[in-house]
């Protein structure tokens, strides 16, 4: 089921490619008047549809809602909140060949992300994001729709779905796992349930917890 998520707007329960389809009807009925269309009276503007998913790992997904105002650097600080932040480090955004960068380059002719996604992007239009330039994790984005408004307006940037957690086997024993080592993980022998976490020969502070992201068992990565 690691593959399926929840509409944040009815509960249902689609794959992903259900919730592409799914989201733009009950999109449709959940921006109701006075609530989010502005030409019905609503008080908030139109926002963005985007999806976003593992690069490497696709089994984790978001769809999001978000203004028309958003800029790239809030996505990013979205994108570190509920799947990437570790230990701060840098991260850009691959846009049509072009960089924006936490910390532009000007020599790589590099740009920052104080930028409004929907200036530079239109629907249909797929994009890059990588956080850590070490131990990357990249996200691949795209832009599915512009609506009229947002079911969720007055709000920043909010997440329409999600996927369900994926749960993985212990490597050893294949009881449910609980602890990730990043040094085994590399041969495929990292995922650990508790019982195996205690004897792991790496030393149990070694270990990450499992966590819903595609960053998960890298680097210092605890959810
Ligand atoms: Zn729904
Ligand atoms: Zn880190
Ligand atoms: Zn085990
Ligand atoms: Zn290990």
């Amino acid at each position: 089921m690691g593959n399926s998520g929840k509409c944040a707007l009815c509960g249902r329960v689609y794959t992903k490619r259900g919730m592409s389809r799914h989201l733009k009807s009950c999109l449709k009925k959940n921006m109701i008047p006075g609530k989010g269309d502005p030409a019905k009276g609503g008080q908030a503007g139109g926002g963005l549809i985007l999806s976003v998913e593992g690069y490497d790992d696709p089994q984790y997904w978001l769809y999001l809602e978000m203004p028309f105002e958003t800029e790239l650097y809030e996505l990013d600080q979205f994108l570190r909140q509920i799947w990437l932040e570790c230990c701060g480090h840098m991260s850009a955004f691959k846009i049509r060949g072009n960089y924006y960068n936490t910390a532009p380059s000007s020599e790589w002719d590099e740009k920052d992300m104080d930028i409004c996604v929907h200036s530079i992007l239109s629907p249909g239009e797929r994009f890059i994001h990588v956080y850590d330039f070490g131990s990357s994790t990249v996200l691949a984005l795209k832009i599915i729709d512009l609506a009229p408004a947002r079911a969720f307006p007055g709000e920043e940037i909010t997440i329409l779905a999600r996927n369900t957690a994926p749960q993985y086997r212990c490597d050893y024993c294949n009881s449910i796992a609980v602890k990730i080592c990043p040094e085994c993980s590399f041969d495929g022998k990292g995922w650990l349930c508790e019982k195996c976490a205690e004897k792991h020969p790496c030393g149990e502070e070694m270990l990450l917890p499992v966590a819903n992201s595609p960053r998960v068992g890298v680097c210092g990565y605890s959810g």
